[in-house]
């Protein structure tokens, strides 16, 4: 794949499938910088195994659901680097609860940490790759933004809320050559998975066509695909990475 910007950001990358990505795209040659809010160790410990490949990686802990602080990340991204090339929202969090059970508190904080965290840095970015006028956004939603699913009104408004938004930024962004796309990952095999109970799990299994769930290497090659050159005239657009869950 190639790629003609030099670094990437990508929220949320200390463990699970934004591990992934920042292993893979630093594997591309990008330098990649790792965020992570509470998985310090983890984040520290993937900056070692992608240099010890040979490649880049820089770690920056902050709160995406803070402006403040996804504002400075990104400026000190910025200024270290001389610019910002791309950028992976993968940042995300569940709170399940039947609807009638779900408190205003329960829902808005799902909002916040998925919608509302894209939303700063789909902005951010935006500002910063508009003085290159170059640069590749990828949002990570879910296939429950196109389904829905039982208790998860919250997620799934959150995610749902992502593929819009993608759209509008993308309109936003063309005319400065930046280009901001989703990919909707269906069931895969991260701790965010392993919590669900194995009935259940063998349930979604029987419902997916390629009969397993999805690896996190296999959502880090579609965003790898959607940040680089090998995309670059598809904006405003979301990548299903479900094995056939839903078309
Ligand atoms: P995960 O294993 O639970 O990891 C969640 C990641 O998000 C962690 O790295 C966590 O960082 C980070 N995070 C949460 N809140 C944050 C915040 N406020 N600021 C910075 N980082 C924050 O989840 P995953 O399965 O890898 O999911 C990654 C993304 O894919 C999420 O957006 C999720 O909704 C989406 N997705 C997952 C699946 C799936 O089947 N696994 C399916 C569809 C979509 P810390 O550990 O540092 O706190």
């Amino acid at each position: 794949m190639r790629f003609s910007g030099k670094n990437v950001l990508v929220t949320g990358a200390g463990r699970g499938i934004g591990a992934e990505i920042a292993k893979t795209l630093a594997g591309y040659g990008l330098k990649v910088w790792i965020n992570y809010r509470s998985s310090a160790k983890e984040a520290d410990r993937l900056k070692e195994e992608i240099e010890s490949e040979g490649n880049q990686a820089a770690v920056i802990g902050f709160d995406a659901t803070s402006e403040k602080e996804f504002v400075e990340a990104v400026k000190t991204i910025v200024d270290a680097d001389g610019e910002l090339s791309y950028l992976v929202n993968n940042a995300g969090i569940t709170k399940d609860k039947l609807a009638m059970r779900m408190s205003v508190e329960d829902f808005e904080e799902v909002i916040r940490a998925n919608l509302v965290s894209a939303f700063i840095g789909c902005r951010e970015a935006l500002k910063a790759m508009g003085k290159k006028r170059f640069g590749s956004v990828v949002n990570i939603s879910s296939i429950v933004a196109e389904s829905g699913n039982a208790g998860q009104v919250n997620y799934s408004a959150s995610k749902g809320g992502m593929i819009s938004m993608t759209k509008s930024f993308a309109l936003e962004g063309a005319p400065r050559n930046i280009r901001f796309n989703a990919v909707t990952p269906g069931f895969i095999e991260t701790e965010m998975t392993q919590k669900l109970k194995e009935d259940i799990k063998q349930a979604y299994v029987e419902k997916i066509p390629l009969k397993r769930f999805g690896s996190p290497q296999e959502v880090a090659e579609a965003v790898a695909f959607l940040l680089s050159d090998g995309s670059s005239y598809i904006t405003g657009e979301t990548l299903r990475v479900n094995g056939g869950m839903y078309m």
